[in-house]
């Protein structure tokens, strides 16, 4: 019997898990999970619960019953890897070793690694919507807000869905005019990077989004501190940004036993890992999934969801000594919700960047364009979540593989494909 054990029950590991059980006898390989709790988020609904647009609780289901059946499940926090003697040391004591690890931990919010952020005003004055706890307090403040300035800060990168933050802006916009109150609200938007996004083509068009709202834009900011008192951030460089309520994305890392296992992870608590087999580059048994990963990709859950494929042929090849599938490009997509029930479609993956275009081909969804059918596309895609993409069934149309085929190429990226 060989072993297959499974860091984290979360979006990377559902999947994983569940495409390895439908392709590995249950009788020659078992699959185990292990979280630390038993409650499975649907992540992305987490933007739309402090504009009254969807309730935590309806957002959280019970993380075994998203496993299929031939899956052990344990909820015991990780406590450290034995890399050298294969084992994995929960919390409670408890020892499973393994055949293949995956680690499918995901990143973990840090904000007390800011300077002030969870001190005085933190669910008063400063708010994160990153996890339900803060996304429901968030709700609460929202309804008390009577106008003022109003702060969305990306402390550090990176963070888990870099586009969501903008998501953020949009909609705010969207709700204090449906609430009357927009000229009353000052909206800035407060980032380390030099632009509104990273990549050129996605990062004019978000820009210009943000002007035409009247969203302020205040870049290569680095926050050092978060003052909740005086109601600043203060940058490393002494500039300040005042606010009267703040939305802030806090620092992520990776998963604390990350760090304590010896050899396992990068300073931040990611993994090294080859970004096209998914094998991590700390050991050959090591195979790693979704945020956990320190890859030069959006840490998202499609990424995720187009690793799972090549996660799952590669664990089978590895157990079968046959050579590993460098398949993995990079694909990413996301549906970016822009307000009064629109969204915008972007597709890219390592070398190519979001472009305008058609998704999946030619004939089909519009990209880079706000539309109603994209924003149905938004919501559509939590029942594809729980019922398609965790189940590791595969979505019509939609492949690990990014199409090429209906993108409008720039310059810069038909340089990047020629070479
Ligand atoms: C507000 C928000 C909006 C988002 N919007 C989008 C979007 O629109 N589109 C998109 O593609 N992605 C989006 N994402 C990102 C997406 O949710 C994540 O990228 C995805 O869930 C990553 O999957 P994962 O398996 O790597 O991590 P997770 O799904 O976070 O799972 C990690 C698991 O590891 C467990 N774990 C951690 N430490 C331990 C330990 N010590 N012991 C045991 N278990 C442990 C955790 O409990 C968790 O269950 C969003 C995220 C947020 C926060």
């Amino acid at each position: 019997m060989r072993r297959i054990v499974i860091l984290g029950g979360g979006t990377g590991g559902t999947l994983a898990a569940n495409r390895l059980r439908h392709t590995l006898p249950p009788d020659e390989v078992a699959i185990t999970v292990v979280d630390r709790n038993d409650g499975h988020v649907y992540q992305p609904g987490l933007l739309f619960v402090p504009f009254g647009l969807a309730r935590s609780g309806e957002l959280t289901r019970p993380r075994g019953e998203q496993l299929h059946p031939g899956i052990d499940y344990l909820v015991d926090p990780v406590d450290r890897v034995d890399l050298a003697s294969r084992r994995v040391s929960l919390e409670s004591g408890h020892v499973l070793p393994y055949d293949v690890l995956v680690i499918a931990s995901g990143a973990v919010l840090a904000p007390e690694e800011t300077d002030g952020l969870t001190g005085v005003g933190w669910g008063e004055k400063t708010f994160t919507f990153y996890d339900p706890t803060g996304a429901d307090a968030l709700a609460a403040a929202l309804d008390r807000f009577v106008g003022g300035r109003f702060v969305v800060n990306v402390i550090d990168l990176p963070i888990k869905c870099p586009v969501a933050p903008l998501e953020f802006c949009f909609l705010a916009d969207w709700f204090f005019r449906q609430s009357s109150m927009r000229d009353q609200v000052e909206i800035t938007y407060v980032t380390p990077l030099d632009s509104a996004f990273t990549m050129p083509v996605a990062s004019r068009r978000l820009g210009g989004m943000l002007t035409e709202r009247d969203i302020a834009l205040v870049t290569e900011f680095n926050t050092g501190e978060v003052d909740g008192a005086g109601g600043r951030l203060v940058s490393y460089d002494g500039r300040e940004v005042p606010f009267d309520l703040a939305v802030v994305v806090p620092v992520h890392n990776g998963a604390a036993y990350v760090t304590r296992s010896e050899g396992l992870g990068d300073a931040l608590g990611f993994v090294p890992t080859d970004p096209h087999t998914l094998q991590s580059s700390v050991s050959p048994d090591v195979f790693v999934i979704g945020d956990a990963a320190a890859l030069p990709v959006s840490k998202a859950g499609s990424v995720t969801h187009f690793e799972g494929e090549v996660l799952a042929e590669n664990i089978t090849r590895f157990l079968a000594g046959e050579p590993l599938d460098a398949s993995y490009d990079g694909h990413a997509n996301c549906f970016i919700e822009t307000g009064f029930s629109k969204a915008m479609l972007i597709d890219f993956n390592y070398d190519v960047e979001p472009l305008p275009g058609h998704f999946p081909g030619r004939i089909g969804v519009p990209l880079m364009k706000e539309t109603h059918l994209n924003h149905l596309g938004k919501l559509l895609f939590e029942w594809f979540y729980w019922h398609t993409l965790l189940p590791g069934r595969e979505i019509p149309g939609v492949h690990s593989v990014m199409p090429i085929a209906g993108k409008t190429l720039s310059a810069r990226t038909e340089e990047v494909l020629a070479s």
